[in-house]
C-alpha cells in the first residue's frame, strides 16, 4: 500500500429518516481542526435516499464537499447496502482519515468496512491529534476499565479509521448559508448486496428527554439509596428544566434505564449544570461528564472523588439536601416572577 495516494478527512455523515445526528456535527468539528494541521480538506458522506437537502447544514458545520450516494437501496440503515456503498466510496477517494460516530449505526459499519478494505479502526475515542513529525493519526481511547488512556496508530495502512462517541467531541459554531460542493457517486450493483427485506419499523417512543441534549442533568448514584428516592431528582430536574441521568451502580441496580446512564460505558454529556447526588465519582463516571460547565457534587462522605471535579460541593445526606435545593429554586423563581 503506497500512503501517500491517500489525502483529506471523511466524516461518515449519518442521517436517519433526514435528520443528521449531532455526532455527524461534532465529528466535522473535529475533522475541521485536524484538517487544519494537515492542509487537506473535510469530506463528508452522504447516503440515502432524497437526502441532498441535507448538504447545506453540513457545510454550515465545516465540511469542504460532500460526496452524495443517494439510492432507494440506502433509504434505511442496513448493514449490507452501506458496508458495499461506502467500501466502493473508500476505495473510489483513498482519503487518509475516515471518522464515524460510535452510534448503533456507526459500531455496525465501521468495523465491517476495515475489514474489506484491510486496515485497522479504533472504537470509541476520546482523543484525537495529529502525531509531530509523521502526520499519523494519534487515536486515544480508554483501555483496561478506564484506568488506562491508550492511544493508537495505524501507521501502515490507509485510511486510518476512527469511531468517536456522541458528545466527546465540541461542535464549531456554524456559519450561516456556507456552501460546499456536492459530488453525486453512483453506487454499482447495489440491489444485489441488499439481503435483508425491512418489513416493519417500530420506534420506541420515549416521554423522557434524551440526556444528551439536556442543559440541566441531575444525576443520582447508589448514595440514593432506592429507587423511590429518584423522585426527589426529578423534582429538582424539573424545576430547572433539566432531566435525570444516573451513575451505572444505579442503572445496574435497575434503578434507571441504561439510556440514563453517564460514563465510559454510558453517554457522554456536556450540560451546563450537572449536580451529581449520591454518586462516588469513580473514573469510568467522570469520563462521561466531566467536561461539563458547571458541576455541584452532593454526598456524604467529604474524601468522595466527585469533589476533586466539582465546581461547588455538599457535604451530606442527598435525600435531604436535594429537596432543600428544589424548595431554593422554587422560591427564587417566585420571587423572580
Ligand atoms: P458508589 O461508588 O457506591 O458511590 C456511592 C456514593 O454515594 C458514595 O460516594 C457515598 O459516599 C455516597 N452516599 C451514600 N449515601 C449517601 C447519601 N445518603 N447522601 C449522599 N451521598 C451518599 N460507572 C458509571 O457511572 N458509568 C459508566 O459508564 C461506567 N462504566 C464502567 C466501565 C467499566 C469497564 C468498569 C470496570 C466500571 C464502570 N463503571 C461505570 C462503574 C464505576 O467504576 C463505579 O462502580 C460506579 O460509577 C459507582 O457508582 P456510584 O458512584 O453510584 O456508586
Amino acid at each position: 500500500m503506497n500512503i501517500q495516494e491517500y489525502k483529506g478527512i471523511f466524516v461518515f455523515a449519518e442521517q436517519v429518516d433526514g435528520v443528521v445526528s449531532n455526532v455527524t456535527y461534532e465529528l466535522l468539528g473535529k475533522g475541521r481542526e485536524l484538517a487544519e494541521t494537515l492542509g487537506t480538506e473535510v469530506t463528508a458522506v452522504l447516503m440515502g435516499c432524497k437526502v441532498e437537502g441535507l448538504a447545506r447544514r453540513l457545510a454550515e458545520y465545516g465540511t469542504d464537499r460532500i460526496i452524495l450516494a443517494d439510492a432507494p437501496e440506502l433509504e434505511t440503515y442496513m448493514t449490507e447496502t452501506y458496508a458495499h456503498a461506502l467500501t466502493a466510496v473508500l476505495t473510489t477517494y483513498k482519503p487518509d482519515i475516515m471518522l464515524y460516530g460510535a452510534t448503533a449505526i456507526g459500531r455496525d459499519l465501521a468495523p465491517r468496512v476495515s475489514a474489506r478494505i484491510h486496515t485497522g479502526l479504533t472504537a470509541d475515542c476520546t482523543g484525537l491529534e495529529i502525531q509531530d513529525g509523521t502526520n499519523n493519526l494519534m487515536m486515544t481511547r480508554p483501555a483496561f476499565g478506564g484506568n488506562i488512556m491508550a492511544t493508537i496508530l495505524c501507521p501502515e495502512h490507509r485510511p486510518q479509521m476512527a469511531t468517536v462517541r456522541p458528545g466527546v467531541m465540541k461542535r464549531r459554531e456554524p456559519v450561516k448559508d456556507a456552501c460546499c460542493a456536492v459530488e453525486r457517486f453512483h453506487v454499482e450493483n447495489l440491489s444485489e448486496h441488499r439481503n435483508v427485506e425491512i418489513v416493519d419499523i417500530i420506534k420506541r417512543v420515549s416521554e423522557r428527554m434524551d440526556i444528551l441534549d439536556a442543559r440541566v442533568l441531575v444525576s443520582g448514584g447508589r448514595g440514593m439509596g432506592s429507587p423511590e428516592n429518584f423522585r426527589l431528582l426529578e423534582d429538582l430536574a424539573r424545576e430547572l428544566g433539566g432531566t435525570v441521568s444516573a451513575s451505572r451502580a444505579a442503572v445496574d441496580a435497575g434503578w434507571r434505564d441504561k439510556e440514563c446512564q453517564v460514563g465510559q460505558t454510558g453517554k457522554t454529556v456536556r450540560p451546563n449544570l450537572y449536580i451529581a447526588c449520591g454518586i462516588s465519582g469513580a473514573i469510568q463516571h467522570l469520563a462521561g461528564m466531566e467536561e461539563s460547565d458547571i458541576i455541584i457534587a452532593v454526598n456524604k462522605d467529604e474524601s468522595a472523588p466527585i469533589f476533586d471535579v466539582a465546581d461547588y460541593g455538599v457535604i451530606g445526606d442527598a435525600c435531604k439536601i436535594v429537596p432543600l435545593l428544589t424548595d431554593a429554586v422554587k422560591r427564587i423563581r417566585a420571587e423572580r416572577a
